[in-house]
């Protein structure tokens, strides 16, 4: 979507929410000369007014604004199938998280760049008024191919017609897509899973919803939404229609929200989300949870002895050996949950090999021979809870189980796994 479609601007009304004037103002003046209207309100009580006097086919609005935020002024709209696009810093992550709740999913980072809003402008009202023949339908087929993510495919999965606009994303001319299949743009940390799912679904018939990463012909990561249609003709598939909407914006923010900035593992914020998902999992499968809280050694000894930015390498040390103990499956997870403490959370395993586990953990660091004060090691404690489905606890509870054993484990003289006796 490299253009402005003058043809589809003009139709649209925009109404934008934002309390800062001299952004609002700035915008207006760009989108004024292309777009049918375009309102401005200061604040979410505003949006909401202006919402249901002009019925605008989109809805711009920052987050954080005064009398009502922009999160909540989207969850009072009147039409909730309104596209929305949200203007957000890196430092709104809090708020971020909830907007993905509410389902947005086409983020403009701020400072804005007015050619990616308009082009999302274009995208989100073509996706969503495709259906409602807003424009006239000659002119309709040149708006889709140059702002809509196309491609077509034979049942083998072979590209046989690609837009104008998939081209322009992922770098590849037409004639060099056509003829191949979308293997070329899969990114190599993609598993295959993904696409078995995609494949069992799509033969059989039904239409396929998920969130991929690609890479474009420059290695460059994107992130798609994408729907795939089969086309059936007397009850038979001929092909395939994938239409796809760009959502690399909301992929980069969810990543810094979720992520810890030093050591670039998970955060307490995800981990407060993970471990209420896990427990819903867990229980549903009749299966075994396991939670690890550990804590680094005399660790303010180690920051006095060698200075905080030596400390913050021996955080990244720790956190990469923690990850690299994981058991890679997709159901395990590690957390740095503040300063100098971190935890894991996995599943499937009894009480016996969770300990085996936690305890070759512990070794592992300190055969890291990272040196503490007076040449000893660095070393870990660690407290342990593991309860089967059965027994399972809420998350404040299973928190305090092995925090209180990981308490117990420095009493006893650290470096050690203290296993919770509310493990059962
Ligand atoms: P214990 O064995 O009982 O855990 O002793 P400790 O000294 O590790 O525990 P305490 O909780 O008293 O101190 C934790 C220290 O961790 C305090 C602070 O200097 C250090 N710390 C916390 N966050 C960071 C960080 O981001 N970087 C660095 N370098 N140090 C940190
Ligand atoms: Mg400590
Ligand atoms: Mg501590």
């Amino acid at each position: 979507m490299e253009q402005l479609n003058k043809k589809l601007l003009k139709n649209i009304k925009i109404l934008y929410v934002e309390d800062e004037k001299n952004i609002s103002e700035q915008v207006k003046y760009f989108f004024d000369r292309y777009v049918k209207e375009f309102h401005i309100a200061n604040n979410g009580e505003e949006g909401l007014e202006l919402f249901d006097k002009v019925n605008p086919d989109v809805v711009i609005t920052d987050i954080q604004m005064p009398k009502m935020n922009g999160l909540d002024m989207i969850k009072q709209l009147r039409r909730k199938d309104l596209p929305v696009i949200i203007t957000t810093a890196y430092s709104d992550a809090e708020y971020f998280l909830k907007a993905i709740e509410l389902k947005v999913d086409k983020f403009v980072i701020k400072p804005i760049n007015l050619i990616e809003l308009v082009n999302d402008v274009q995208s989100v009202v073509l996706e969503n008024h495709l259906k409602n023949e807003i424009f006239e339908k000659d002119t309709l087929l040149e708006i889709v191919d140059k702002n809509v993510l196309i491609s077509i495919t034979d049942t083998n999965g072979v590209i046989l017609d690609v837009s104008e606009a998939f081209c322009n994303l992922t770098g590849y001319s037409k004639s060099e897509l056509i003829g191949k299949t979308h293997n070329i743009l899969r990114h190599d940390t993609t598993g295959d899973e993904l696409y078995q799912e995609l494949w069992n679904e799509i033969t059989l018939g039904k239409s396929f919803n998920g969130e991929v990463k690609n890479k474009n012909k420059n290695g460059d990561t994107y992130w798609t939404k994408l729907t795939i249609t089969p086309v059936k003709i007397e009850g038979k598939i001929q092909k395939y229609i994938a239409i796809r909407h760009d959502i690399t914006n909301k992929k980069i923010l969810e990543t810094l929200a979720i992520k810890d900035d030093l050591t670039k593992i998970y955060n307490r914020r995800y981990f407060n989300k993970i471990i209420n998902k896990e427990i819903r999992r867990v229980k549903r499968e009749d299966n075994t949870l396991s939670l690890l809280c550990i804590d680094i050694d005399h660790f303010k000894k180690y920051n006095d002895t060698f200075g905080h930015q030596q400390g913050d390498e021996i955080l990244i040390s720790i956190a990469n050996s923690l990850k690299s103990s994981l058991l890679r499956r997709s159901t395990d997870y590690l957390f740095r949950i503040g300063g100098e403490e971190f935890s894991m959370i996995f599943s499937g395993l009894s009480i016996e090999e969770s300990l085996d586990f936690a305890n070759n953990i512990v070794k592992n660091i300190e055969s890291l021979e990272l040196k503490h004060k007076d040449n000893s090691n660095v070393t870990i404690s660690a407290g342990l809870v593991v309860q089967s489905s059965q027994y399972l606890e809420d998350e404040r509870i299973l928190y305090k189980y092995a925090d209180d054993a990981l308490y117990e484990a420095k009493e006893k003289g650290r470096n050690q796994v203290i296993l919770s006796e509310h493990s059962k």
